[in-house]
């Protein structure tokens, strides 16, 4: 015999489970395990996805018997609601709806009020006392069925309507011409009027009659839905989302209620515990006398629950007993939507309620004291998005979406979340001008350097017209968690003029604007911002966290400020200080490495150089002091030179002046640092090649702040890294020369302290000499944004003016995310992969890191701990979403054992 077919559900009975998703589809099986835990569901059927697979594999034909399947459910379907389909008094309707293993939003078809005919609507006029009501269903069934079961476009329906309104609607009602007529405005008499035309299209398109044997209906609308499963939308969104594997979709077929049949009918959405504090209160909202659309269409204000409770007590009670099967059984909150009808109470779905990050943490808190769930499961519940937006502010979510539409000014990448807004600069000059006068400002660049780095840290926020997400902009802005929106190509940019324009208007200096980090939006104007508050519950649930965890979590982290910040935050070390970020901070500091840059000889050099040494050391000496005793990766400085010094006349005449030099000599020496592609150029430890006293300055500095600490008391643990290296002897030599600083002022210190030489893997080459180069390196770093851009060929910088191409589902979708964002796996993690087990060959245990963007990135950090890396390193902020994701790598592995 062949398996079962349609499974039944109603009367607290159900021949399906809730895990016979498979089978069933989501829906399907939801509402069998609904049925079975006692909750009232309105019955109905579903059939399931392997009687969609027959149905293609039979060249769409029904299975032998299934029609009598069908017909039995029918039966016992109309047994238990006491209707009869099509009857002309008191009809049961019902809707036909897919339903696959995974969801497919929108992508498949729907038909509601089946079961309607032209004596069944009286009988439904009759029965809501709203004949309007009824006629307004029975057109919607026509064009539903017209539409989907027969292929009728929806357009021939939609003109008919639009007559309707216009020849007697607008008429009856003295509107304009141009006025819009609103559905709701089409009385009766002039539905039964379009019910009649609606039926004329459909006999002219199909030469057949609107079909009035609810039977004939059913099989039409069941082969629908089948037909939808293989339409081109749902075809491609299979194949965009990956999914793959599934039969088909299955069908359920399910009472409809209503209502909107008198002041004892009415609908309502309630969350099983508030969804904005997550406190275990009863939360949610009741229209009477309404349809779940009038709910969502926002036509009449809901009353709240207890209102409920006054008018209709027994349905309240019992609603509230659904909340707590529903709670304890699926072990999460719910969000239910429900119905009743006639006073009787109908479920009619439910699934784990959305919820305001605070409530996230509160919920799952509270449900293990509950003893609902494990610590375990509580920390799987938390996303890291939840966390994300406990840290920014954002624009407060009652602005009205209107009101933001009409503001959009322009759109970009969101690189650093949480939102900012501010009168608009053009230079870092200025913006630090204008925050030292108390104003609050944007910087708005066509792309940053490291010398806009004292602008970008006065600003709220920062708008760049260029760069991806690794850009220098973004990771700067990240570190400090401050709102960023980066390639912003659609902005015109007249730095010079002091002005902007995008979609037609020109915003100049001074103008507001405000930026959505977190989506990439600019807005004009000041948009009111609110920054959430960190829930009592956070810390308890980040322990737990930690307590599962295996990898470290560090922080990238440049100042004794960020120091302090990524230990607030919970990091437990630094996995990358970027030296070349402290000569930015003080025009001293700045004037101090530029004429290090300009000198001509080494001697001018290293005297220039010893200005700066006592500002790093002071600067490593107060991180040593804020970390306490914790690990600290120091890198010795990387971007090229050109970097440092300025590009505009006025700006070289001012550091010509003040040096002592023709104005000449600084812009020639600034044309020859240009380098075609400074990326590949002399950057990173090339730059110690050359210039081996820049390091001799670093390394002394470091030491000197590390004696200087340890005197004090403060334990210290130095770990000294060097950028870009791509061969054994380069690390070679910079080893030695490290030794050959650090090791006779740690003698003459008579302390000991210990410390580590290691280097970044960030060019390939160097991840395929893993081995020969750990013969030197103490400890590897991946610095995977200059990794991935050399790995993949693409600029870090400007390959956020095309990426979207290779990523977006709608373009060639050739990656299906930003690889700068989330750790290529194949490519770059290959080699990540290859270079830890070479590494570790040639030294048995060697700690190992990363430190690029993706050490924030959950589904990279999820590839480091089954990479084996020891810790992760990330910007301050990014730390608790790190913390979160490496302990869910290590439960998702236990899960999956
Ligand atoms: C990297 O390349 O991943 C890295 C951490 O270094 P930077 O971003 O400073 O180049
Ligand atoms: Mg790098």
């Amino acid at each position: 015999m062949a398996s079962k077919r349609v499974y039944f559900f109603g009367a607290r009975k159900a021949e399906g489970r809730g895990d016979q998703k498979e089978l069933l589809g989501g829906k399907g099986a939801g509402l069998a395990e609904m049925t079975r835990l006692g909750l009232p569901v309105p019955g109905g059927f579903t059939i399931t996805t392997e009687v969609c697979d027959q149905f293609y594999r039979l060249g769409k034909k029904w299975p032998r018997g299934l029609d009598g399947e069908i017909q039995r459910a029918l039966k016992r379907l109309e047994h238990v609601a006491g209707k009869k389909l099509g009857d002309p008094v008191d009809p049961l309707l019902v809707s036909v709806r897919s339903g696959a293993a995974r969801s497919m939003p929108g992508m498949m078809e729907t038909i509601l009020n089946l079961g309607l005919n032209d004596r069944s609507v009286e009988g439904l006029a009759q029965g809501t006392a709203n004949p309007r009501f009824a006629y307004d269903a029975y057109r919607r069934f026509i064009t539903m069925y017209g539409a989907t079961a027969r292929g009728i476009a929806r357009e021939k329906f939609d003109h008919e309507f639009q007559k309707i309104k216009d020849e007697r609607t607008r008429k009856r009602l003295g509107l304009d011409a141009d006025a819009k007529v609103a559905d709701t405005l089409v009385d009766e008499a002039e539905l039964r009027d379009l019910v009649y035309r609606l039926k004329k299209v459909y006999l002219q398109e199909t030469r057949q009659q609107f079909p009035q044997d609810p039977w004939d209906q059913m099989v039409g609308s069941i082969n629908a839905v089948f037909g939808s499963w293989m339409a081109d939308k749902a075809v491609t969104y299979r194949r965009v989302e990956k999914i793959s594997g599934l039969k088909g979709t299955a069908v359920n077929i399910v009472q409809m209620v209503f209502g909107n049949m008198g002041e004892d009918s009415g609908t309502g959405v309630c969350f099983t515990r508030d969804p904005n504090s997550g406190e275990n209160t009863f939360y949610g909202d009741f229209l009477s006398n309404a349809q779940g659309e009038d709910v969502v269409a926002g036509i009449r204000t809901p009353v709240k629950l207890s209102e409920l409770e006054r008018r209709m007590a027994p349905v309240y009670y019992q609603l509230l007993k659904d909340r707590k099967i529903l709670e304890k059984h699926y072990r999460d909150m719910q969000d239910i939507e429900f119905t009743v009808e006639r006073g009787r109470l109908y479920i009619l779905q439910c699934r784990s309620g959305k919820r305001s990050p605070q409530a996230a943490f509160k919920i799952a808190h509270d449900f293990v004291a509950e003893r609902l769930i494990s610590r375990e499961e509580a920390v799987t519940r938390i996303s890291p998005e939840d966390i994300e937006r406990l840290f920014y502010p954002v624009i407060d979510p009652s602005v009205p979406k209107p009101d933001l539409e009409k503001r959009k000014l322009a759109q970009g990448i969101d690189a650093v979340p949480g939102a900012a807004s501010g009168e608009i600069v053009f230079t870092a000059a200025d913006a630090e001008a204008a925050a030292a006068a108390g104003r609050r400002v944007i910087l708005v660049r066509r792309e940053t350097s490291p010398e806009d780095v004292g602008g970008m840290h006065a600003a709220q926020g920062i708008l760049t017209a260029t760069g991806g997400k690794t850009s220098h902009a973004a990771v700067v802005a990240r570190g400090w968690a401050k709102c960023c929106i980066v390639g912003c190509e659609e902005l015109d940019i007249d730095p010079a003029a002091k002005e902007l324009k995008s979609r037609g208007k020109t915003l100049r200096e001074g103008d507001v604007v405000t930026l959505d980090g977190g989506t990439g939006t600019v807005y004009e104007g000041a948009l009111p911002l609110v920054k959430p508050a960190l829930p009592a519950a956070f810390h308890d649930v980040m322990k737990w966290a930690d307590s599962f965890r295996r990898m470290r979590v560090r922080a990238n982290a440049d100042t004794p400020y960020d120091a302090k910040k990524a230990i607030e935050m919970g990091a437990e070390g630094i996995g990358l200080c970027r030296t070349e970020h402290m000569f930015f901070d003080t025009e001293e500091r700045r004037f101090a490495i530029q004429e290090m840059i300009l000198a001509d000889a080494p001697a001018q050099r290293r005297a220039a150089l010893d200005k700066l040494l006592p500002f790093q050391r002071d600067d490593f000496a107060g991180i040593f002091e804020a970390m306490d005793g914790r690990p600290v990766t120091i890198r010795l400085i990387d971007p090229p030179l050109h970097e440092f010094v300025p590009h505009d006349r006025p700006k070289q005449e001012e550091l010509a002046s003040r040096l002592g030099i023709d104005p000449e000599t600084v812009a020639r020496r600034v044309a020859q640092l240009h380098e075609a592609n400074p990326m590949l150029g002399h950057r990173g430890c090339r730059l110690c090649i050359t210039y081996p006293e820049i390091l001799d300055m670093q390394i002394r500095a470091i030491i000197e702040a590390a004696i200087r600490v340890k005197r004090k008391g403060t334990d210290v643990k130095p770990e000294i890294m060097h950028p870009l290296v791509m061969d054994r002897k380069e690390l070679e030599f910079l080893e030695k020369r490290t030794r050959a600083v650090a090791d006779p002022l740690l003698k003459a210190s008579r302390l000991r302290i210990p410390y580590t030489v290691g280097t970044m893997i960030e060019v390939p080459r160097a991840a395929f000499l893993a081995d020969q180069i750990a013969e030197v390196a103490e400890f590897f770093s991946f610095g995977t944004n200059d990794l991935t851009q050399m790995t993949m060929g693409l600029s870090r910088d400007d390959a956020g003016r095309f990426l979207p191409d290779y990523v977006n589902p709608g373009g060639a979708a050739i990656f299906a995310l930003d690889p700068f964002q989330s750790l290529d796996f194949e490519g770059v993690g290959g080699l990540m992969t290859m270079a830890i087990e070479k590494g570790r060959k040639t030294r048995r245990g060697m700690k190992i890191g990363i430190c690029g963007e993706h050490g924030g990135d959950p589904r990279s950090v999820k590839f480091c701990h089954e990479a084996g890396l020891d810790y992760v390193s990330c910007s301050p902020y990014r730390v608790p979403i790190a913390r979160l994701a490496a302990a869910q790598a290590v439960l998702s592995a236990r899960k999956r054992r």
